[in-house]
């Protein structure tokens, strides 16, 4: 059997599916973590430990595994690892991203530079180093605007300023999570920046691709129903087909091949954010990885397949037609952390899961957990699927099923009952 090399972060959610993929795809797995595991003794063809953050180390690592164990593709299932992926990739022959690809796509200051320079339609930005002074960063951009780390994911630390005072409380909070020490070991110099960008109004999308040497297929494009107005940017809904008119879905399209080629990506996945500005799409985000958290259930092709496989093939060489989204809708809702506290019981599960057309409904906090809301948090309570005969039914179902739902949260402080 051909051998895919997974590396999966610790603290991702794309383990499972991904595990699941390669056994259906019927690939022997290694999977490459940061953490050494005891069981990579007894198993050393199937497990090897990755510090994800050096790449040339991985590399070293890698070519030498690969001697005993030949690794026929290498997957990263997150942003984490996309550059390890592609140096890994590169040394090993394999076709993937070329390094500096990767790196744009890493890194929110090297992506807005690389679509600036190809004239991609991406907000104005400017990079500011924490030591400056926030009043005088304050003083000096353009309102309203964004301001962010350019390593970190899932809006963590994403904030909309409207005047000069916001901005100062957004800088102190979000210089506040770069200190954090593990934020600080993984960002490295990264998490000395702070950029700020235009804030660009409109509806967003999320555009799903794959990429062969250069060349885009759309997988699937999903309309974000909730408004994304800020001050913090709590990712919700998916629902996929979008309800745009086909002429925006093909604006859509050309700016994310845009996108691709300015910044040099060529081979494997890409996860896109779109923002229909007033100009047409702006692109908020270009990844190098397929879409974060459980949200890739939503997604079947042809007779059944997951987006993993379809990835895991595509990275095995299958150049055969790919095949299409199954008919009908489907979405997915990222249940977001109310308030801080500890998670003390999830209530009205059977009755979110009964709701018509919700096909799922995922708790993945556990009871006991310490919930750190946005900005400053990383995690989601749960996930919420449907699957409905259209969109619209999709996103009600949805919204539906996230009503019956209680989470009670005992807030720091609070007296124990
Ligand atoms: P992350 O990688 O953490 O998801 P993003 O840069 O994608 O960070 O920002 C998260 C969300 O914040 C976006 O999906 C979008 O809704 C909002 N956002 C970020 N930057 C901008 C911007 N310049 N204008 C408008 N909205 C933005
Ligand atoms: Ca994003």
């Amino acid at each position: 059997m051909p051998r895919v090399l997974l590396l999966l972060p610790t603290t991702t959610y794309r383990a499972a599916d991904f595990l699941a993929a390669a056994a259906k795809v019927g690939a022997d797995v290694t999977v490459a973590s940061e953490e050494p595991s005891t069981l990579e003794s007894r198993n050393p063809a199937g497990l090897l430990t990755l510090d994800f953050r050096k790449p040339e180390e991985c590399t070293r690592r890698v070519v030498e595994f690969s001697r005993a164990h030949p690794v026929e593709a290498v997957v990263g299932v997150d942003e984490e690892t996309a550059l390890a992926a592609a140096a890994i990739s590169l040394a090993l022959g394999l076709p993937g991203n070329p390094a500096r690809a990767a790196a744009a796509a890493r890194d929110k200051a090297l992506l807005r530079e690389a679509l600036g320079a190809a004239g991609v339609p991406s907000p104005r930005s400017r990079v500011f180093r924490i030591e400056e002074d926030h009043g005088a960063a304050a003083a000096a951009v353009a309102y309203p605007c964004v301001l962010k780390p350019t390593f970190l994911a899932g809006s963590r630390g994403v904030i909309r300023a409207d005047d000069p005072e916001s901005f100062r409380a957004a800088w102190k909070r979000i210089a506040a999570i770069l200190r954090d020490p593990d934020v600080a070991a993984r960002g490295g110099e990264a998490a000395r920046r702070i950029l700020v960008e235009e804030f660009v109004p409109g509806a967003e999308v999320a555009v799903e691709g794959l990429l062969t040497e250069g060349a885009l297929r759309i997988l699937a494009v999903f309309d974000k129903p909730d408004p994304l107005e800020g001050p913090f940017f709590e990712e919700t809904i998916y629902v996929t087909p979008s309800r745009l008119p086909p002429a925006t879905l093909d604006d859509v399209r050309r700016t994310t091949e845009r996108g691709c080629r300015a910044l040099g990506l060529e081979h494997g996945p890409i996860h896109a954010e779109l923002r229909l500005g007033p100009g047409g799409p702006v692109v908020i985000e270009l990844a190098a990885r397929s879409i974060g958290g459980l949200c890739s259930r939503t997604l079947t092709f042809g007779t059944g397949l997951s987006l993993e496989e379809l990835i895991l093939r595509h990275a095995l060489g299958a150049r055969d037609e790919a095949p299409q989204r199954e008919p009908g809708a489907a979405g997915v809702m990222m249940v977001p952390i109310p308030k801080a506290g500890l998670l003390e019981a999830v209530r009205g599960l059977e009755e979110a899961r009964a709701v018509p057309d919700v096909v799922d409904v995922v708790i993945s906090a556990h009871v006991g957990q310490r919930l750190v809301p946005l900005p400053e948090g990383s995690r989601y309570l749960g996930f919420l699927f449907s699957r409905a005969s259209n969109p619209r039914r999709a996103e009600a179902a949805l919204r539906e099923a996230h009503s019956k739902l209680v989470f009670e949260i005992r807030e720091p402080g609070a007296a124990g009952g």
